[in-house]
C-alpha cells in the first residue's frame, strides 16, 4: 500500500522516520505495530493544506468539527486490542479519516468500521480503495449499534469518547478486548475491557481526549 510520497519534502523517509522514533521513545515498542505505523502515509489522511504536518505527533482537524487522533494514540490503542497473534475480525466505532483503520487492517485478517458522517466515512473509503486496503469494510451507520450481522469481534476500537454503549460487550468475542475513551468528569479515561466468558475485567491506560461519541446520523 506505501504510495511514494514524490517530491514533497515534508513527508520525507526523514520525517517519517521521527515520528518512530517518537513512538518508541513514548513506550511503543510493538514491532507489528510500529511497522504498520511505518508503513501507513498519514499525509494521505489529512486534507492537503495539512501535509506538512502529519508526521508530527499531534490530532489534527479532518473537517465536520472531527479530528484524526494521534499517531500515539493510534498506535497504543492499537497495541492494547493486539494480543500474541494476528487479529481476525476488528470493529473500529468512529471511521474518521480511515487512518486508525489503515493501521488496524495491517495486524487484523478484516476490519468492520462505522461513521456517522456521511461525508467523512465516503471520504475514508475512497482512500481505502486508493491505497489497497481492501480488507477494510466501511459504513455510514451509528456505532452505538455497533454491527451485528459480523459480530463477534477479536477486538473493538471505540475513537470517540463517552458512555461505552452496551452492545459492545455483547459482539466481543471470548478473549477479545475493547478499547474506548469513556466520560470521567471533565475527562476522558482510555479504558481497556477483556471479556472472559461472561467476565469483563475493566483496567484504565490513562487519560486521553476524543472527540464526542454522538447519536444518529448526518
Ligand atoms: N479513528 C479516526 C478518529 C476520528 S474522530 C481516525 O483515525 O481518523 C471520531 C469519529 O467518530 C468522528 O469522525 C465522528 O464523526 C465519529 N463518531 C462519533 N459518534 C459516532 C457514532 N455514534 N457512530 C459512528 N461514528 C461516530
Amino acid at each position: 500500500m506505501m504510495s511514494s510520497a514524490s517530491g514533497i519534502g515534508m513527508t520525507s523517509p526523514g520525517t517519517r522516520q521521527r515520528l518512530l522514533q517518537r513512538l518508541r521513545d513514548k513506550g511503543i515498542r510493538d514491532e507489528r505495530v510500529l511497522e504498520a505505523m511505518a508503513a501507513t502515509p498519514r499525509h494521505l489522511f489529512v486534507d492537503e493544506a495539512l501535509s506538512s504536518r502529519a508526521y508530527e505527533d499531534t490530532a489534527l482537524p479532518i473537517g465536520r468539527g472531527q479530528t484524526i487522533s494521534q499517531p500515539y494514540v493510534v498506535a497504543m490503542m492499537t497495541a492494547a486490542v493486539l494480543g500474541e497473534g494476528r487479529l481476525g475480525k476488528v470493529l473500529e466505532i468512529g471511521t474518521g479519516s480511515g487512518y486508525q483503520a489503515a493501521i488496524l487492517a495491517q495486524v487484523a485478517d478484516k476490519v468492520f468500521t462505522t461513521e456517522r458522517i456521511g461525508e467523512l466515512q465516503r471520504s475514508a473509503r475512497q482512500r481505502f480503495h486508493r491505497l489497497g486496503l481492501h480488507n477494510i469494510y466501511t459504513r455510514h451507520t451509528d456505532g452505538n449499534k455497533g454491527w451485528p450481522s459480523q459480530a463477534p469481534f477479536d477486538a473493538i476500537v471505540v475513537t470517540a469518547g463517552g458512555r461505552i454503549p452496551e452492545v459492545l460487550y455483547e459482539q466481543l468475542a471470548d478473549g477479545g478486548a475493547l478499547v474506548a475513551p469513556e466520560d470521567a468528569g471533565l475527562h476522558q479515561q482510555l479504558i481497556r475491557v477483556t471479556r472472559r466468558g461472561e467476565e469483563f475485567d475493566r483496567e484504565n491506560l490513562g487519560a486521553v481526549s476524543f472527540v464526542p461519541l454522538r447519536e444518529g446520523l448526518e
